[in-house]
């Protein structure tokens, strides 16, 4: 190994550099001078020889003799002095063949095939057959006789220049090994930096030269600007500056002259490549060496650079590839992976410890997309990101890492409240219209940042989801003890599993009421699960996690079957006019075959469908509204009663209600509970209007007073349902109530 690839070792990329071929010999020969070898026994043909040439220059170069006195000799120096030109051979020396066997060792041995050999021999009858000088590729044969000054100088000179470009022609095809060797190792990098450096380190040892240089760039967007894209050697602390900025002022001119002729720029000891690349845009290589740069032909300068400029495309081509992996196109930010490798990046160099992560979610978004149509809520997407943009730059990044959710990633002197609310607190003009957003927001502070980037952005989506539940609009701060609130509520779910294969859940009943009679026109059943530490966990907690774990499918179909056995109960004591109503969830409604369960768990009884009221929420959730009012249709066929609950608190059902075969709607407890102000009252009879209008049933449930119950009665609402006259009680308890409830016939 030489020198310089030594050295090359030392840089990072060495490993996948291959030896330049070009290199291997040439680099130590000085060619200031021509080398000529004088084999002969006879000293006297030395000195004559010498004395001959002496002070000569030929082809602008001196002369350098080398003597060997027998072949053994001649052989030792030809194996270890390099760009030997001209050998001048005796044949006939220690024997008679000598001279020849001589040049059999030089070709065939020694591979030595561009020196020019010149055979002398005494006397004619000596001189080598034809043969010989054909195979052995002789350039002149000389009878010793003939050593003047004149023969000498005329042979030499034509030997030298047969020499000369030999190694031309030689040169050349080393360098087209070394374009496509260079250009192949160029191709196999796939990372962006190494290549560039590649490029630097291929250039130069095309060149012959230490990896010096830098590579000057010009975005295809942005002309005007040209940067250091990459630098290696002295020149490494240029990099990513402007060319304007460069502190090297013979360079910076050279550049500017190789890009304005968009040409190669070569000097004594720099050497600039100009590298046009229609998809990268162009970038200049320049090499500067402390020696003088060796000659290159110009011709293969052109081809590696054309070379190169194709390489670069290609990576280039790659790396776009890549940034769209990394990219969200629709709103031009960076998505979650690629903000996963920021928040990364920032956290295994210790100071992005103190950067803080904010989730950014667009309040209702679903409900806007599903009301006024997807184009409409890519526009709020996109004007978002843009807000978003304008009001956090470097050093924070801002990225969108699911379809309404933003982030910023960054200082939290940025990270403040006010500074994430800010972008919103104008509205936005979206197709002509001023629309004002609200946005719910989680942040992760500095001092809980987790390990990694999808650990951080795990908990900041923890916090978002806790904060959309119960802090909308607002900006909740994450702190660790959520991570247990998040623990407690898988546990809750895997005791929820447990405690209803145990049979450990049941089911109570609150009766509902006519509100003029008093008269028990019904029950709701309500699911209660008392946990193992004896306390009651609320079904606005349990039912929900039911519902997303899909437990609710088979918890559904028990609660049905206990009412139902329920209600044959009561028809048995006589009660035979009343229904029984049982919640049905969306998730059960979604289900194919929720048709087919109500129908096989009915025929465990003998009981009329009639009796049974089914109470389903209204809900934006729906989803496919099409599918499930075919399937309230199927129930309605079948005979049961049909209730919407909660009524009054859904968000667009409103549309299809007509088309919905209901029998009664359920107006919600917080209008009941708001009847004191003008808005309650409004809101309540408007329901009882519809209700009216659609020839439905209504009932107003949560009826805590007498003041609410009368007024009820007085906006002419059916029935009633709440704790003024009867709390949900389990069934033997409301055995009793119903023994001792007297109705004001
Ligand atoms: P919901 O269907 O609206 O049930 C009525 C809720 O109001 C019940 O709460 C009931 O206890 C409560 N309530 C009744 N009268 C009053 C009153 O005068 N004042 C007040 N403040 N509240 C009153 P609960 O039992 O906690 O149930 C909560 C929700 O859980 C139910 O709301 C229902 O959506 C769901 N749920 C309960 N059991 C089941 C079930 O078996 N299946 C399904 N899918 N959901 C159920
Ligand atoms: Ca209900
Ligand atoms: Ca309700």
């Amino acid at each position: 190994m030489n020198d310089f690839h030594r050295k090359n070792d030392l840089l990072v990329f060495a490993d996948e550099e291959k030896e330049s071929p070009i290199l291997k010999q040439e680099i130590k020969v000085d060619t200031s001078y021509w080398r000529i070898l004088i084999v002969d026994d006879d000293e006297d043909v030395h000195a004559a020889t010498k004395f001959a040439l002496k002070g000569m220059s030929i082809l602008g170069r001196e002369l350098k003799f080398y003597h060997a006195y027998s072949a053994k000799e001649a052989q030792d120096i030809l194996a270890n002095e390099n760009g030997i030109a001209v050998v001048f051979l005796d044949v006939v020396m220690e024997s008679s063949n000598a001279g020849l066997d001589m040049v059999s060792i030089i070709r065939d041995e020694l591979k030595i095939k561009n020196t020019r050999i010149i055979l002398r021999t005494g006397e004619p009858n000596q001189a080598p057959g034809i043969a010989v000088v054909r195979d052995y590729d002789i350039n002149d044969y000389k009878l010793k006789s003939e050593i003047t000054q004149q023969s000498l100088y005329t042979c030499l000179t034509s030997a030298l220049r047969s020499y000369q470009q030999i190694c031309e022609i030689e040169e050349g095809r080393k360098g087209l090994d070394s374009v496509i060797q260079s250009t192949s190792n160029l191709m196999a990098r796939r990372s962006g930096i190494s290549f560039y450096k590649s490029i630097i380190a291929q250039v130069a040892s095309l060149l012959a030269v230490e990896p010096v240089g830098f590579i000057c760039g010009k975005e295809l967007e942005n002309q005007a600007e040209a940067t250091i894209i990459s630098a290696l050697g002295r020149y490494v602390s240029e990099e990513e500056k402007t060319l304007a900025s460069l502190s090297f002022e013979h360079e910076k001119k050279l550049i500017e002259k190789s890009f304005s002729k968009k040409s190669n720029v070569v000097e004594d000891n720099i050497v600039v490549l100009y590298i046009g690349s229609p998809i990268r845009g162009e970038m200049c290589c320049l090499i500067s060496s402390t020696a003088r740069v060796p000659d290159i032909d110009k011709y293969l300068l052109e081809l590696f650079s054309s070379n190169i400029s194709i390489c670069t495309d290609n990576i280039t081509y790659v790396e776009k590839l890549k940034t769209q992996a990394y990219h969200d196109s629709l709103v031009d930010l960076p998505n979650r992976t690629a903000l996963e490798n920021v928040i990364d990046q920032h956290l295994a160099a210790e100071k992005g410890k103190d950067y803080a992560l904010a989730l950014v979610d667009i309040d209702n978004f679903a409900e806007i997309n599903a009301s006024l149509g997807q184009e409409y809520g890519d526009k709020i997407l996109q004007v978002t990101a843009d807000r978003l943009k304008n009001r956090f730059y470097s050093p924070c990044t801002v990225a969108r890492i699911s379809s309404d959710v933003f982030a910023v990633f960054g200082p939290p002197s940025y990270i403040t409240n006010e500074r994430i609310k800010q972008p919103f607190s104008d509205p936005f003009e979206i197709g002509g219209e001023l629309q004002l957003l609200s946005v719910t927001v989680g942040v992760v502070p500095a001092n809980e940042m987790q390990s990694s980037g999808s650990e951080v952005i795990k908990d900041a989506s923890i916090v978002l989801k806790q904060a959309k539940k119960s802090h909308r609009g607002e900006v909740v701060i994450y702190h660790h003890s959520m991570i247990d609130q998040a623990c407690s509520r898988l546990d809750m779910l895997k005791n929820l599993r447990t405690a209803f294969e145990l049979d450990e859940l049941f089911l109570v009943y609150q009766p509902k009421l006519c509100l003029k009679t008093l008269e028990v026109r019904g029950f709701e059943a309500l699911l209660r699960w008392r946990n193992r530490e004896g306390n009651f966990v609320s079904p606005a907690d349990f039912i929900p996690l039911a519902e997303q774990s899909g437990l609710i499918i088979r918890m559904g179909e028990w609660v049905l079957r206990k009412a139902l056995s329920e209600l044959n109960e009561l028809q048995n004591m006589g009660l035979s006019n009343v229904k029984m109503a049982v919640n049905l969830s969306v998730a059960q409604l979604q289900q194919q075959d929720i048709v087919e369960t109500l129908k096989r768990v009915m025929s465990e009884f003998s009981l009329d469908t009639n009796y049974v009221e089914l109470e389903i929420t209204e809900s934006i959730a729906m989803g496919d509204i099409v599918a499930i009012i075919e399937k309230l249709k199927m129930m309605k066929a079948m005979g049961f009663c049909l209730a919407i609950d909660d009524f009054g608190t859904g968000f667009s059902s409103l549309n299809y209600l007509q088309d919905m075969p209901l029998d009664c709607l359920k107006i919600d407890k917080s209008f009941v509970q708001t009847t004191e102000s003008k808005r309650g009252r409004e809101i309540v009879q408007m329901i009882v209007n519809l209700a009216r209008a659609l020839n439905l049933n209504v009932i107003a449930e949560g009826v805590e007073t007498e003041e609410q119950a009368q007024l009820l009665r007085n906006l002419d609402c059916d029935e009633m349902q709440g704790f003024l006259y009867a709390r949900p009680m389990p069934a033997v308890e409301l055995h009793k109530w119903l023994q001792a409830h007297r109705p004001n016939h």
